[in-house]
């Protein structure tokens, strides 16, 4: 099939490989990927080598490779091996690659070239499912960061949020797949380049280089590899005039949940020197302390923020969870998979209706199935009052546990027992203030990751977090033996540890008064009974109490704090609605909280993004979604309202 400028946005969707003399094939695109034996010699020589790679990130702090068309994945294999193999390699690697259709983890493994084929095995290991969006996989202790975006390349290069140090321009021939290689992509897939980046690819088309010169790369033509006479070699000579982020080397984190301990690991994996402050003895001992939590997307048709970022922010914390599991050796997940019941006859009706319109988009069965009732009681191993949306991957997962692994694994200083009453600031620095008028320590950065205290440390009343005091009803484990997996509806059930099945969870919302321990039981009991069809009579043994903070719209609230005073001043003097400004920031303050119920779905994806805004490394989502989080939002909201002036 041959593209067209008539050609609207692609899809995502598998690709179609076939096997042709021993070659992969795509019929779609009528084009080979590589040859097995040739498409190593041609990464390591075309895109490596020739690109001056190795001499580029030598003893660098952090190299970024862009990269257009995935494929196999071959070009990321050969530099992933490259770079482990040089003594003299950056600190960390950054791969960005965009592909709108992916192979699968088998072919990833059986066709990927022999050189890499080790390489392979641990990508197919990690190998996310077809859906479109961001895929963060981690190697090497998470030194080296592929982001994979799987969406149409013409849309996704408007958007992206990065600077590279190298573009590999990798498709299926321009005859054959037009899109890949129109002047409008390569135009805005330069604007991402750093001065002195390089671009490298095979194809040596009049259009391409007329629009790479274009976009500002001064290009060379270069000797070619295996039977391609000529390839293309460019370094942008444009001028960057980009807001260059200055380097942070130590920031300081007040409080140890998910939020806390998931960014002192990200900083640290960034060489930053993270200092943790908390109240509390250990890390994870407030909402977070819990002994196992649910960790499952949620499916909605029509793909919101809060549905990205639980889908997407799943799979990131999945695959730390794995990593730290290496690491420490302690069991911190349980892939039990997870039933998300409808629960409302309508709603199951109206996600038969989502799966028969593709909408939002085609769910993969490795990744999601809609189940009807006896199916889904199958699986579960009770009878159900519904169907609904089976996560094969999903899981439980060891909430407080999973914190003190991050502390330890990032190896950072721990200072427990410490309260902060405020957070001042003098002269460059941010100074933590403790109980008696003390200052506990001080840095140029400072994250407030306190959950519900986080609106007072930042003295912004306007943050917009609700505080949700939660329990869930413990029952006997033994009394739901045939129990399988995690059941989430209106409430949930699940095993946890030391012989109990958690119940819950309520919402004990403060304008509702304080909750007697009797009504916080029979509103659970009351929710299991919407899950299940019939049980035996329950014992209940004790509860789980915390107190979750949720930002406004149920979204976590991350970047730089805001100075309200200052907001506020320049908003009620300026005639027109303000631009985004970084001038009412607290330079240097930042918070990350609001995590709500789902924080074990949220934490490492907000850490990651809010460690990206503070670091510049490559944003590891959708930049949209930076603004869904952004602390000013709900202070704006209420001016917009007349509710503050
Ligand atoms: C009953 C219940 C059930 C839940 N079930 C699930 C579930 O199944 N799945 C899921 O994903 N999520 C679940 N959650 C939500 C999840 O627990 C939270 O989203 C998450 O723990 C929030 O993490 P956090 O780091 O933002 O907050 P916290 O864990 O509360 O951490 C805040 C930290 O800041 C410290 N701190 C606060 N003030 C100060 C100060 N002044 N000085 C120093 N330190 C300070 C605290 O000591 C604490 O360590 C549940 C929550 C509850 C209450």
């Amino acid at each position: 099939m041959i593209f067209n400028r008539a050609n609207a946005t692609q899809k995502v969707r598998p690709a179609r490989v076939e096997l042709e003399d021993g070659k992969a094939y795509s019929p779609e695109f009528e084009d080979i990927y590589a040859t097995r034996s040739g498409a190593y010699g041609q990464a390591c020589h075309v895109f490596l080598s020739e690109g001056d790679i190795p001499n580029r990130w030598a003893d660098k702090e952090s190299f970024t490779i862009l990269e257009n068309g995935f494929g196999l994945g071959t070009n990321f294999l050969a530099t992933l091996k490259a770079w482990r193999n040089d003594p003299h390699r950056s600190k960390r690697l950054n791969y960005v690659s965009l592909e709108c259709f992916p192979v699968t983890d088998q072919e990833i493994q059986s066709l990927s070239a022999l050189e890499v084929s080790e390489e392979a095995k641990e990508l197919a290991k990690q190998w996310p499912p077809c859906l479109p969006g961001y895929h963060t996989l981690s190697f090497d202790e998470g030194r080296v960061r592929l982001i994979l975006v799987f969406g149409d390349s013409m849309e996704l290069a408007k958007k992206l949020s990065l600077s590279y140090d190298a573009l590999f321009l990798d498709g299926f021939s321009p005859d054959k797949n037009w899109r890949m290689w129109n002047s409008e992509l390569l135009r805005d897939l330069s604007r991402y380049a750093k001065e002195g980046a390089t671009v490298t690819t095979w194809c040596t088309k009049g259009d391409v280089r007329r629009a790479l010169t274009d976009a500002g790369f001064a290009l060379e033509k270069k000797k070619g590899f295996g039977k391609k006479r000529e390839r293309l070699f460019g370094v942008m000579k444009a001028k960057r005039t980009k807001h260059i982020l200055r380097p942070i080397n130590e920031v300081i984190v007040v409080g140890a949940g998910l939020a806390g301990a998931n960014l002192a690991y990200s900083l640290t994996l960034q060489g930053i020197n993270v200092r943790v402050v908390d109240e509390a003895a250990v890390p994870g001992a407030a909402a977070s302390a819990l002994p196992w939590g649910i960790l499952h997307p949620h499916f909605t048709r029509d793909d919101s923020p809060l549905s990205k970022l639980s889908r997407e922010g799943f799979f990131m914390t999945r695959s730390r969870l794995r990593q730290l599991e290496v690491q420490t050796g302690e069991c911190l997940f349980k892939e039990l998979g997870c039933l998300q019941m409808a629960h409302k006859d309508t709603i199951y009706e109206d996600w038969l209706k989502a799966v028969a319109d593709n909408k939002p988009f085609k769910i993969p069965e490795n990744y999601g199935l809609l189940l009807n009732r006896q199916e889904a009681s199958q699986i579960v191993g009770l009878e159900l009052k519904r169907g609904g949306w089976y996560f094969p991957m999903a899981g439980m997962a060891r909430a407080g546990a999973f914190c003190r692994a991050l502390i330890a694994a990032s190896a950072v200083p721990y200072r427990g027992n410490t309260t902060v009453r405020s957070i001042d600031k003098k002269g460059e620095k941010w100074q933590l203030i403790g109980e008696f008028g003390e200052v506990i320590d001080e840095a140029d950065n400072v994250v407030v990751c306190a959950a519900t205290a986080s609106s007072d440390l930042l003295k912004e009343p306007h943050l917009g977090l609700d505080l949700l005091p939660g329990r869930i009803t413990l029952l006997r484990d033994t009394d739901f033996g045939d129990l399988k997996c995690p059941v989430s509806g209106e409430g949930y059930i699940a095993h946890m540890e030391d012989g109990y099945c958690g119940v819950g969870a309520t919402y004990e919302l403060p304008r509702t008064g304080p909750w007697t321990e009797q009504k916080a039981h029979l509103t659970n009991l009351e929710k299991l009974d919407t899950l299940l069809v019939d049980h035996l009579p329950v014992v209940v043994t004790g509860a789980y109490c915390g107190v979750r903070a949720a930002g406004s719209g149920r979204v976590p609230v991350v970047g730089a704090s805001v100075d309200e005073s200052r907001w506020l001043s320049v908003w009620n003097a300026s005639e027109h609605i303000p631009q985004d400004s970084k001038c009412w920031e607290n330079k240097g303050l930042w918070v990350l909280a609001g995590l709500g119920s789902r924080g074990l779905s949220m934490s490492v994806l907000c850490a990651e993004m809010l460690t990206s805004m503070m670091t510049g490394a490559p944003l590891p989502a959708d930049p949209a979604l930076i603004k869904t989080l952004a602390p000013q939002r709900y202070l704006k909201r209420q001016w917009f309202n007349g509710k503050v002036r």
